[in-house]
């Protein structure tokens, strides 16, 4: 609705799909996309894959220069060092990734990433120029208590404190209880917390961030109900898990009809 956000269509491909396995998906998927005429710069389309592909997807895309984004799935609050297993914000740019996930539910439920961690890496993304994915969400258990935004809004408050310069941020509304259910928010609520959370970054990065910034939905979204929440005036996207595997049906969610 707002001519200054391209919607963005993310596909979470969690611990799914090898290199192997990412390099022939990416390319059905961009094949797909071009022979039903998709127009790249109407909607974008971003992949997150495993860590392990994206030096695959890297040569793919620009070998054949596909007009697709990708990002990872995570990153260290740390440059570099003595931390095992992690992967710093500069590899992923070496590797010209666009963008990150920072604060997915499942990185904050199953690997216990608080409200300090999450803020740590959206200033180690900014630092290393990925644009942030922030993923937000409420539990069944907090939306009985708190109602469906107060958890939401705190963690964002929390996710950009001590952020001043973030002129490209992506945020992410993604109620738990919503997450590979097939239980979607409606629209309406979606849209609730969206508006919501625009004032957050109204108040915290001002006018001209909130008005730039996307704010998508992810939970249990298909092609039979994206078009729904790209009405909403606050919703520019969607960030998609399990429909994301199915080239066809997430090709049906990047061809939404308003
Ligand atoms: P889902 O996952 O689309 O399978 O519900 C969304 C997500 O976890 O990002």
């Amino acid at each position: 609705d707002n001519p200054r956000r391209t919607p963005l269509i993310a596909g979470n491909w969690k611990m799914n799909l090898d290199h192997l396995q990412a390099i022939a998906f990416v390319q059905k998927l961009a094949w797909n996309l071009k022979d039903a005429k998709h127009d790249f710069s109407a909607v974008e389309v971003a992949v997150f894959p495993p860590f392990t592909d994206l030096r695959s997807v890297q040569t793919l895309v620009s070998a054949d220069k596909l007009p697709l984004a990708y990002g990872a799935q995570d990153l260290s609050a740390q440059d570099s060092g003595a931390y095992t297993g992690e992967i710093s914000g500069g590899f992923l740019s070496q590797l010209e990734c666009q963008y990150v996930l920072i604060g997915h539910s499942e990185r904050r439920t199953l690997h216990g990433e608080d409200d300090e961690q999450v803020a740590a890496k959206v200033k180690a993304a900014l630092k290393h120029n990925l644009v942030p994915i922030i993923c937000v969400g409420e539990t069944a258990a907090d939306l009985e208590l708190h109602g469906p935004s107060a958890v939401p809004v705190a963690q964002l408050k929390a996710a950009l404190s001590g952020v001043s310069n973030a002129a490209d941020i992506v945020v992410a509304y993604e109620p738990v209880w919503a997450i590979g259910s097939g239980q979607a928010a409606t629209p309406e609520q979606a849209e609730q917390v969206a508006a919501q959370l625009r004032n957050v970054l109204k108040d915290t990065l001002g006018e001209d961030v909130a008005a730039r910034t996307r704010i998508l939905y992810g939970g249990s979204v298909k092609g039979v109900n994206i078009a729904g929440y790209m009405r909403e005036p606050n919703l520019d996207g969607a960030l998609v898990g399990g429909a994301s595997l199915d080239i066809d049906e997430f090709s049906s969610i990047v061809r939404f009809q308003k």
